[in-house]
């Protein structure tokens, strides 16, 4: 079988690289071409195709392909008319890894790095040998050997890696939520959806899925599926009071947690569930999720003066991601929205701008979402070019006892090279604004 790797990220490196170490005939391939490029065909030693058209398919069997690489794209719909199999890098992994290793797989629109990472966590805490790969992660063809060695995987999917998924069922598959995002990738949120619901393909009765009741996509789907089914927020696996239960026994109280929010119990919840079906005690599951931390730039407070908290949540890319931040304080925010433009619809943040003393829109998308937050009615929203002058403005308008609040919904790459570069430039610009005016 020969087998064409398409797009040489980091991925791609690593399947043609997995692939020629299994001694199978490997060709790469790549629409750009460049020097680096050139150099990472020379390093790999096979057949590469730089600058490369649908020709390239000629002798071909199967595409791995890399996740930047939409579907419509002409070499995918030409292998698609000639019936060649294209599978992701996550897929050609499993396929290698075979039934040597369990594997809990999480996917969502908003929520599936939280929930591996405490996943992790948990693990790490009751000492659970186990690996962490996938999308946000390390590629899984880079680790396959310590993914055997441990017999278990913790699989961060997107829906870009489900799309392209083969066959085989995960131990525990678990859909967060389903929301519209990265819609200039799919050709349309039913296609997205159709996706993410890809994750419980091929599960029998012995394993385990995990959807949210206020997921009307997974929620809808549970009736459906073979695994046994626990829909969180649903039944006895719900936050009650300051009790998170899980089958009706506590694995947390929210009080004694280190972060808040009511996405991030449902996520505590995610992680228990997953982490329970592999026999970790709901004791264990107890003590790690007390300790546990967010990662950097999810929610994250970066300072607080004359009783304003300012709070980074650089990775809320999409509007569902801001609106459970906006729904996770009680006292007045002063929002900064806006970053790159891809025409979403905020309207599912609407409801919660009621906790907004006012709202500040910024960069490419700023002005769109300042007419259309102006035109229903929102009264105190402001236009600011760029990042700089959003926060300078947003603490200006905060009074004591305001959170500021980072959470832009939209991607960062109009000014920054990713969210994490946008969080820490948030970070630095309210440390520099403390340190210069005295207020
Ligand atoms: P992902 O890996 O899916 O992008 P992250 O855990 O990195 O998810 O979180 C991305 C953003 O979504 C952050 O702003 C975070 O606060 C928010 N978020 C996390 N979990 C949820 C959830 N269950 N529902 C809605 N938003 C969430």
């Amino acid at each position: 079988m020969r087998t064409l790797v398409y797009g040489l990220g980091e991925s791609g490196i690593s399947a043609a690289s997995v692939l020629i170490s299994l001694d199978e005939q490997v060709r790469v391939a790549d629409t750009a071409d460049s020097q680096q490029l050139r150099d990472t065909v020379v390093r790999l030693g096979v057949e590469g195709v730089l600058g490369a058209d649908a020709s390239v398919l000629e002798g071909i069997d199967r595409v791995v392909v890399s996740p930047g690489i939409r579907p419509r794209d002409a070499i995918l719909r030409e292998a698609e008319v000639r019936g060649i199999p294209v599978v992701s890098e996550v897929a050609l992994g499993l396929e290698i890894l075979g039934s040597s290793a369990q594997v809990v797989a999480v996917t969502g629109t908003n929520g599936k790095t939280t929930v591996v990472d405490m996943l992790h966590w948990i693990f790490e805490a009751a000492e659970v040998p186990h690996v962490v790969a996938g999308n946000s992660w390390r590629a899984l063809t880079s680790c396959l050997d310590e993914v055997r060695k441990t017999g278990l995987l913790v699989l961060e999917v997107s829906s870009f890696q489900l799309h392209y998924r083969g066959s085989g069922g995960f131990a525990v598959a678990a859909l967060l939520n389903t929301r519209p995002d990265h819609l200039n990738w799919h050709a349309s949120f039913e296609e997205y959806a159709h996706d993410k619901l890809r994750v419980f393909e091929d599960q029998g009765p012995e394993d385990l899925a995990l959807v949210s009741v206020a997921d009307p996509i997974g929620r809808g789907a549970a009736g459906d599926l073979m695994a046994e089914t626990v829909v969180i927020g649903e039944g006895d696996s719900k936050v009650v009071g300051d009790e998170l239960l899980l089958r009706g026994e506590p694995v947390a109280l929210a009080s004694e947690l280190r972060f808040a929010g009511a996405h991030n119990h449902e996520n505590a919840l995610f992680a228990a569930a997953a982490a329970s079906k592999l026999s970790v005690s709901n004791d264990k599951i107890r003590a790690s999720l007390q300790s546990y931390s967010l990662k950097p730039h999810r929610m994250e407070v970066v300072a607080e003066r004359d009783s304003v908290l300012y709070v980074d949540d650089s990775k809320a890319t999409n509007p569902a991601a801001v609106a459970a931040a906006l729904g996770s304080f009680e006292r007045p925010v002063v929002l900064i929205l806006g970053g790159s433009e891809k025409g979403t619809d905020f309207t599912e943040v609407l409801p919660l701008l009621g906790r907004c003393r006012a709202v500040v829109c910024q960069g490419e998308a700023g002005p769109r979402l300042h007419d259309y937050l102006a035109a229903t009615g929102v009264e105190d929203v402001y236009l600011a070019p760029d990042l700089a002058e959003a926060t300078g403005r947003a603490a200006s308008l905060a009074r004591p006892g305001d959170v500021v609040l980072l959470s832009p919904g939209c991607a960062s790459f109009d000014q920054f090279t990713g969210y994490s570069e946008r969080g820490e430039a948030f970070a630095h610009l309210v440390r520099e604004m403390m340190n210069k005016v005295p207020k």
